[in-house]
């Protein structure tokens, strides 16, 4: 966070203060025994700010059959909460309508934060959320952090979010400019006039919810960054991406289809409209989510289209980004990790299916002084011929690999035993009549074979004791002079005498 930025905030004489009668009722609200009768003496003690709350929950916004009159039948019906929420909101915005821009757009600020606040409510509501007259609130406050930095910033402020296509662009070119955004600036402000932390988690969060640990003010917090995104849809010039978007975090984070989201901000523009004059907020021309629908169309169907592609082209680069993990770089054989995976399966198989299973471990010969006579690049080259070779011969259901160094193996499903003796013998004769091509020199390359295989009524009853026969048949190709194939007899006697 930029701590220079911070300590301005803290200090800047200006900010936006608490008005006199909220912090009142915030106070008398938080006793233990609550005097309803004082509340609604405080708060009928300023005409405008009753009026306008008599007229709100009056208004079709609420719903409510029944006719409220006064304060204390308001706070009896509605409940402390609603009533409080209200003396908040109003008194707030009064007071800060009154500050004067230093650099950016008023009117805009003005609408996104009624949008907001109304499209907060009514997602709690259709999501069944407890904290409904917060959640309104908190659309209504938590882009205050605004009007803070325009104070503290002036023109300077105005410049940076001067270029925002939307307002989530504005998180991003303040974070990239000033490195603090608007909604941490809104959180600060919120502890400093001591409100709840069910009030001022969300709002310093309301744009970034995946980061509050608290479940109940997690979900609150969601709900407020999906209504910033709403009330984008109404503000943004070009709507198509905050339409998008609200499709998709509503499915993705809360479950709603297409159809119950676009329900929802036809419900929202209906909603802001009546509650926007109640806050003498000036909506300007209004338009219907259906008529913004109907503007964005082309644009939604081409960014649904480029968001299939970039998902295929994801699809497609974890494809290769996985296919990369199994496969060894110098020989483009499967490596070892991938020579773990299908061996297990190819063992399993072979045991379910009563079908031969046969290994060979190859290993070339005298690598190290191939190595040290013709340098690592020849010992490169020639492990590259000789994994191409096994490449060549493997059949699409073998498993070629490279076991590490200059070991390599084949996997041979549906193989018997003599059958793979026999491939064995092939492959030892291909790599021998290959000599590589190294600085003009040919230079002759051998390997050992060591074979074993599975067949039903095996003694060896593990993939362990398979792998271990291959290996010590091929120990068996070294000792007896290399370049050979040697063959795992599970009778021991035989084994000596191969
Ligand atoms: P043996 O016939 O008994 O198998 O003898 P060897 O020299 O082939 O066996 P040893 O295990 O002593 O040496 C293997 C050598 O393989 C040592 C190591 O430097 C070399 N090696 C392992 N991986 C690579 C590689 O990726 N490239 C190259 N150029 N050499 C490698
Ligand atoms: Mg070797
Ligand atoms: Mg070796």
């Amino acid at each position: 966070m930029n701590e220079y930025l911070l300590d301005r905030i803290r200090s800047c004489p200006t900010l936006p203060s608490l008005p006199t009668i909220a912090v009142q009722v915030l106070d008398l609200a938080q006793k233990e025994e609550v005097d309803i009768g004082e509340i609604a003496r405080i708060i009928s003690k300023d005409p405008a700010l009753s009026g306008k709350i008599l007229k709100t929950v009056n208004s079709s916004f609420y719903g409510r059959q029944q006719a409220v009159s006064t304060i204390s039948q308001a706070l009896v019906i509605l409940g402390l909460q609603s009533v409080k929420t209200l003396v908040l909101g109003f008194s707030l915005v009064s007071n800060l309508a009154k500050s004067k821009s230093k650099g950016f757009q008023h009117i805009n600020y003005w609408r996104h934060s009624i949008f907001a606040a109304a499209a907060a409510r009514s997602i709690a509501c259709k999501l069944g959320i407890v904290q409904q007259e917060e959640a309104f609130l908190i659309g209504l406050l938590s882009d205050i952090g605004m009007l803070v930095m325009d104070q503290v910033l002036g023109d300077e402020y105005g410049e940076v979010i001067e270029s925002a296509v939307s307002h989530y662009d504005i998180i991003r070119l303040e974070i990239q400019n000033l490195q603090i955004s608007h909604a941490q600036v809104s959180g600060i402000l919120a502890e400093q006039w001591k409100l709840p932390p069910l009030l001022s988690v969300p709002i310093a969060n309301h744009h970034s919810s995946s980061e509050v640990p608290d479940p109940q003010l997690k979900r609150l917090t969601e709900v407020v960054e999906l209504s910033s995104r709403c009330a984008d849809v109404f503000v943004d010039k070009e709507p198509a991406q905050a339409i998008a978007e609200v499709r998709a975090v509503a499915k993705s984070v809360h479950g709603m289809e297409q159809g119950e989201i676009d329900k929802l901000l036809e419900e929202i523009g209906n909603k802001t409209k009546e509650i926007a004059p109640l806050f003498e907020i000036n909506l300007g021309p209004m338009q219907t989510y259906e008529s913004i629908l109907k503007r964005a169309n082309e644009a939604l169907v081409n960014i649904t289209l480029q968001t299939q592609a970039q998902a295929q082209n994801l699809q497609q680069q974890n494809a290769e980004l996985k296919q990369q993990a199994l496969t060894d770089r110098l020989t483009g054989l499967a490596n070892r990790a991938a020579f773990d995976q299908k061996c297990e399966s190819l063992f399993a198989e072979a045991q379910r299916t009563g079908t031969p299973l046969s290994v060979l471990f190859i290993d070339l010969d005298k690598f190290k002084t191939l190595n040290d006579t013709h340098g690592h690049a020849a010992g490169d080259e020639a492990l590259r011929v000789v994994g191409r070779i096994l490449k060549q011969s493997a059949r699409p259901q073998d498993v070629a690999a490279r076991y590490g160094g200059e070991e390599m193996t084949l996997l041979l499903p549906d193989t018997p035993r003599p059958i793979a003796a026999i491939i064995g013998e092939t492959l030892r004769k291909a790599i021998e009549a290959k000599p590589i091509e190294h600085d003009k020199k040919q230079i002759p390359v051998t390997a050992s074979i060591g074979v074993a295989s599975w067949e039903p009524g095996s003694p060896l009853k593990q993939l362990s004791h398979l792998l271990k026969a291959a290996d010590l048949a091929l120990y068996n190709a070294k000792h007896t002079g290399r370049n050979r194939v040697k063959v795992f007899n599970p009778n021991p006697a035989q084994n000596k005498a191969a």
